[in-house]
């Protein structure tokens, strides 16, 4: 038996890709799916609450794994170069498979608003970045136009290889459980990934859904079907930046969560689909509350995230603590990024935690002391 290289081996008979397709990989896939303790204690919770930490990716999101399957796909077809536009995480994915691929990675991030390790990661790895003056669904819009005429294969989560690849999240969760959970709640941005999830689920539990738009006839893959129940999905957004809850778009997205700083949502019907089709809801969250949540977390159990990713639990707690979602469930909340990515957050928010003190015993003691008592 081989070792793991990554989600498109492993799953290779339920994706897209014959046996002849090269896959370009990095090891993504394999998070861990880790069970809360005291976060579930804190608020009297007795179900049961895992989070799927996607932020142990190779470039530290999920993004990885669509990334993977639509570098694989563009190479495949004989590509030189990708195009995406990013709020960060998509550039640094995309600029890391184009470095192991040999292609070249163009990159359209908006001005200011894009955490500092994403970007520092999309330089490290050779990427063509270009910063426009304008937000993410600026860039979107003009990835869209420039990849009409020019050389560039479109590596956005409007690729459908972008969510074949990500649905392998909702694999893993299933087999790591051994039947899917109750509930499934995700931050939602562009809304591919909570669409990738639905689908995925869909395919575990042997049922087709209206939300994968991959074409028929690339639909090579097996199904297999191991449990027949699939969750409700439910997706939060940042107050500021929130279509979903507002019913169209927002023309002026403002967050916190720069992840997810998206007013024109590309995957805005099949996210429906998806909520519909699985009874569950849209709901948003406050940045004082995502932030709090961030922190919460990271301290209550180990687990550092970044913002757009709190998201995710904040909701869930809350709906938790509110019986919309009832004791005894199982949910699993998506961490889909690492809090490394972006450490100005907690800097500028959490510097209460440093204590300056002389480089003496004595006043080292003193404050360690003060602090055990
Ligand atoms: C991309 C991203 C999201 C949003 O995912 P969508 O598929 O656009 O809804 C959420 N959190 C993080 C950290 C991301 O990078």
């Amino acid at each position: 038996m081989s070792s793991y290289t990554g989600i498109i081996e492993h799953y290779r008979s339920r994706l897209p890709f014959g046996p002849q397709v090269r896959a370009i990989a990095l090891g993504e896939g394999r998070t861990p799916l880790i069970r809360l303790h005291n976060l579930p204690r804190d608020i009297g919770f007795e179900g049961e609450l895992y989070v799927k930490f996607e932020g142990l990716n190779p470039t530290g999101s999920f993004k990885d794994r669509g990334m993977t399957a639509a570098v694989t796909q563009a190479v495949h077809e004989g590509a030189r170069a990708i195009i995406c536009a990013s709020t960060g995480n998509t550039s640094a994915a995309a600029a890391a498979y184009a470095a192991r691929a040999g292609i070249t990675a163009f990159v359209l991030i908006p001005e200011g608003k894009i955490a500092l390790g994403k970007l520092a990661q999309a330089i490290a790895h050779g990427a063509v970045v270009v910063q426009i003056a304008g937000n993410f669904d600026d860039g979107m819009r003009l990835v869209k136009e420039v990849a009409e005429s020019a050389p560039v294969a479109i590596v956005n989560s409007i690729n459908p290889y972008r969510l074949q690849g990500q649905k392998t999240a909702a694999f893993e969760i299933v087999e790591a459980l051994g039947r899917a959970p109750d509930y499934h709640c995700l931050p939602v941005g562009n809304a591919g990934n909570i669409t990738a999830y639905w689908i995925g689920y869909a395919e575990m539990s042997g049922w087709e859904t209206a939300a994968n738009s991959l074409p028929e006839a690339l639909r090579r893959y097996d199904t297999h079907a191991v449990v027949g129940t699939r969750p409700k999905m439910v997706g939060y957004q940042a107050a500021g930046s929130a279509p979903f809850l507002r019913g169209g778009p927002v023309e002026h997205p403002e967050t916190v969560a720069t992840a997810i700083r998206i007013g024109h949502p590309q995957s805005w019907d099949r996210a429906w689909i998806a909520q519909k089709e699985s009874g569950g809801w849209f709901d948003e969250c406050t940045d004082a509350e995502i932030l709090a949540t961030q922190r919460r977390l990271a301290e209550r159990e180990g687990v550092f995230c970044e913002p757009a990713s709190a998201v995710s639990l904040c909701g869930a707690l809350r709906d938790i603590q509110s019986g919309r979602i009832p004791q005894g469930a199982t949910v699993v909340c998506t961490l889909t990024g690492n809090g490394l990515k972006d450490p100005d957050i907690v800097m500028k928010n959490g510097l209460q935690g440093l204590i300056r003190v002389p480089a003496e015993r004595g006043a080292v003691e003193k404050a360690l002391l003060d602090r055990l008592s």
